[in-house]
């Protein structure tokens, strides 16, 4: 079954908001084993809305709209359907009854204007909607449905739980499509494609590379009639690329760094503190992230003056700050051990580098990012090397801290 989606409103053309409805809607379809094949943002425009509508039962066995089923003027989805099958828009009794109610349980009049979220038209039946006043719309014709959904995020994932999906459901009973999401990083986009060169270019299983900031993903898509079928197309696949890139592997599906570090942390019942440099915070950010994070993250320092008598103070020793500079393997390490010490904690986590695009000189280029580990043993030292600009830096460095600080904790 092949589908797209039409996000409506002007204020999505004039760049004022971001169309996080249609990157919902389109992350639900694939377990439905519905296929998307576009996706178009359209002004509150009754013509281009109909012509869009009429090009869209063409190709698409389903549109889903969001937007334009509010009470104003602008608000046109409605009309623009019905204009598309060709159909006069009646108000309806219980609608109109319902919609009057929920206004004098607020204690309001109903504008006048509201009328028109309670009419239909012959080939649609109603979507309740119970976070807001405007229904939805599933309308059937000869050439396909047409699913409209309100604007508001709240309440199109709320009718998209209890409205559409359960229909969805029922229709779409035939393929199913899942995947996995291997997460691996220290390798190449180049290299890790050259290592899986025999599993690209299937069809089914599909396997394809993504770059993230947490490193490179690869994921395998299968196609089958029932989730379990699906999963056996997967596994082979699976364990193949483990055999190949096993040691690159740090994360699988929703995983992140962070996660992934803290339950081992929770699981070894270690302590962390962290001292950082360039990435000015995101660290400890990115470890709050994690709701219990406050049973093992004791706290981190951001340290970023130029001006180095700040980093004396929390006690980076003199010769290092003074001998090596404070982008160095000699500064992380330093860094890592302060924070152990100072905060109390089993584990420092310390990085440093140079985020910026000017590298200081050829002993310290932009990019070059220094991560040590230090524990009652001693330290670990992981040098990385990232594109001189500052935000990818900054992200890309914090999550490799994590990733290698989760390395580090399974070999304990
Ligand atoms: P509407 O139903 O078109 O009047 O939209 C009501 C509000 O919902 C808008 O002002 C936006 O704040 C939000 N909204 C509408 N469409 C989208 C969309 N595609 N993605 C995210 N938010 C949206
Ligand atoms: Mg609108």
């Amino acid at each position: 079954m092949k589908a797209e989606i039409v996000s409506i409103g002007t204020e999505l053309l004039m760049g004022e908001i971001t169309d996080t409805n249609a990157s919902f809607i389109a992350s639900r379809l694939p377990p439905l084993g519905i296929e998307l094949q576009l996706v178009s943002q359209v002004g509150d425009d009754l013509d281009v809305l109909v012509e869009t509508f009429k090009r869209g039962l063409l190709r698409s066995d389903i549109i889903f709209t969001t937007g334009g089923l509010g009470p104003t003027q602008d608000d046109l989805t409605r009309e623009a359907v019905a204009k598309t099958f060709g159909e006069e828009m009646t108000v309806q009794a219980d609608l109109l009854e319902h919609l009057e109610e929920g206004f004098r349980r607020r204690g309001m009049p109903m504008p006048p204007t509201n009328v028109k979220q309670a009419t239909l038209i012959p080939s649609a039946v109603s979507l309740p909607n119970a976070r807001g006043t405007a229904p939805g719309w599933w309308a059937t014709g000869d050439d396909g449905t047409i699913i409209c959904m309100p604007g508001p995020p709240r309440e199109l994932r709320g009718i998209w739980e209890e409205e559409v999906l359960p229909r969805l459901r029922k229709e779409t009973r035939g393929e199913v499509i899942v995947s996995r999401n291997i997460k691996t990083s220290g390798v190449s986009e180049g290299g890790l494609d050259e290592m899986v060169a025999e599993y690209l270019g299937q069809d089914n299983p599909y396997l394809g590379l993504y770059s993230k900031s947490d490193g490179i993903h690869l994921r395998i898509i299968a196609r089958a009639s029932t989730e379990d079928e699906a999963w056996s197309l997967i596994a082979p696949v699976e364990e193949g690329l483990t055999s190949i890139v096993g040691p690159y592997i740090w994360g699988y599906d929703d995983e992140t760094p962070e996660r992934s570090a803290g339950l081992l942390l929770a699981e070894k019942k270690l302590t962390l503190a962290t001292m950082e440099s360039c990435t000015g915070g995101l660290l400890a950010s990115n470890i709050t992230e994690e709701p219990l994070s406050d049973g093992y993250y004791n706290g981190g320092m951001v340290l970023h003056s130029s001006d180095r008598s700040a980093w004396l103070e929390v006690g980076i020793p003199r010769e290092v700050v003074e001998g090596y500079g404070v982008y160095s393997e000699q500064a992380a390490q330093a860094m890592a051990q302060a924070a152990r010490t100072r905060m109390r904690a089993d584990i420092g986590l310390g990085l440093t580098g140079l985020a910026g695009m000017d590298s200081i000189d050829e002993n310290t280029p932009a990019g070059a990012i220094h991560i040590a580990i230090a524990w009652e043993d001693g330290v670990s030292y992981f040098p990385s090397r990232l594109p001189p600009r500052r935000q990818v830096v900054k992200r890309r460095a914090a999550s490799t801290a994590l990733i290698e600080l989760r390395r580090f904790l399974s070999t304990l």
